[in-house]
């Protein structure tokens, strides 16, 4: 079967030859008149194979790289892939944790694909046109890699509509999950809504920020600010928090959280789940915290937006420092991938300067193993968090 060929300007194969796996409408010279999300080969000015990928007219992106190899794109490929990332991570996981990303697009060499795993069932979520006209045989690979009890599709992120494709969800295959799934991380029970909840459920790639919170809780308050489901505040329970406060919009995933904190046999009082805007109600509290927690969603999805972005992040960070006692911890996070660590850092300084607090960075932090970033691609990351100890208030806070 002869491949339809994508043809490079002279000259433009140099990012694929350092396995960059995009291929922008710029570097082609010449395009197959194929669907969107066929399987292409790039091949150099003079008719030599660079990679094989999926097409997509509708998109800067034109072709995502599957392979640098003329190997076949069928069933089977996608079958290796995933066997591949799954048995790596078997091998990495915490003890006691049934939830975690089996494959994250890009980061193991299967653009447009994310394949969650929780307790026996799988999310699935094709962000791309090339994964979107794979979902049989995706599918069929997940089943066969992951024998699920079911498998529900969460295509539903906002990748789609730049690719040009609608919103996809429901029943793939198998069981429809329960409303709350029980899953595992670290022996700690948390609840998911694989249908309705956030990304596929869980914020997965917050795993190991949660166990440093686990870490460091013992005998402190806590206050977890966009706390979604609780997952910080279970785990700095667990650690032996003496109490943790959750503040979330989402009047669902908080209760969620108190179904949560039953289920791990925590006290569930009405004042430590507060329904309300985050930024209004930082400055409206006066009560003091030894650990704030800051995971606000994605200020920014593009370049043009940085600037909005980062007075949000220097805002929420100022509130949280001043809902920090003297000497506590502050844990602040950005996932927009357009504020990368340096600029985040550079934005803490900010808000520490202006507060007037001494700040000192205790550690880094960053996605979770399962959430891989292909070192061809680093436009793969997106999560940064720091750990600050917020020391003592300067007699010149502003
Ligand atoms: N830390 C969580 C994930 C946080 S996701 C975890 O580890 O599971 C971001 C959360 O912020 C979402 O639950 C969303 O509902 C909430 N949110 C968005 N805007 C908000 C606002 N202005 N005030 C408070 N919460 C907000």
């Amino acid at each position: 079967m002869t491949i339809p060929a994508c043809v490079l300007k002279f000259g433009r194969e140099k990012s694929l030859l350092a396995r960059h796996p995009w291929v922008f409408s710029g570097a082609l010279q010449r395009e197959p008149d194929v669907e969107r999300g066929e399987t292409v080969d790039v091949v150099t000015a003079d008719g030599h194979f660079v990679a094989r990928g999926a097409y997509n007219p509708d998109s800067q992106i034109r072709v995502r790289i599957y392979t640098f190899e003329p190997e076949t794109i069928d069933e089977a490929f996608f079958e290796r892939r995933l066997r591949e990332a799954l048995a790596w991570r078997r091998g990495l996981l915490p003890a006691e944790t049934n939830a975690f990303r089996v494959c994250f697009a890009e980061g193991d060499e299967l653009p447009g694909v994310i394949v969650d795993h929780y307790d026996g069932f799988v999310a699935l979520q094709l962000q791309t046109a090339g994964a979107d006209a794979r979902r049989d045989d995706i599918v069929e690979a997940v089943r066969r890699v992951l024998a699920p009890k079911g498998i529900y599709e969460r295509s539903d992120s906002g990748f789609r509509r730049e690719e040009g494709l609608d919103t996809r969800t429901g029943l793939l295959f198998g069981d429809v999950p329960p409303a709350t799934l029980a899953v595992k991380e670290s022996g700690v029970t948390h609840l998911v809504d694989i249908a309705n909840g956030q990304k596929t459920g869980m914020f997965l790639d917050q795993r190991d920020s949660r166990a440093m919170a686990r870490r460091l809780a013992n005998g402190k308050t806590v206050l977890n600010v966009f706390s979604y489901t609780g997952g910080f505040s279970l785990a700095a329970l667990a650690g032996g928090a003496t109490r943790a406060v959750n503040l979330d919009t989402s009047g669902p995933a908080l209760a969620i959280a108190r179904e949560a904190y039953r289920a791990n046999g925590h006290a569930v009082n009405d004042a430590d789940f507060i329904e309300d805007d985050a930024f209004a109600r930082l400055r409206a509290m006066d009560e003091r915290f030894d650990m704030v927690i800051l995971d606000p969603p994605a200020f920014c999805k593009s370049q043009s937006h940085v600037k909005t972005a980062l007075r949000g992040y220097k805002d929420v960070i100022m509130q949280g420092l001043r809902r920090t006692k003297p000497g506590g911890l502050l844990l602040a996070f950005s996932c927009s991938g357009h504020v990368d660590a340096t600029l985040f850092q550079k934005v803490i300084f900010g808000a520490a300067l202006d507060v007037g607090r001494q700040a000192q960075i205790l550690a880094r932090l960053g996605h979770s193993f399962d959430h891989p970033i292909n070192i061809y691609h680093p436009e793969g990351e997106y999560l940064s968090g720091y750990v600050i100890r917020a020391g003592r208030e300067e007699a010149h806070a502003r």
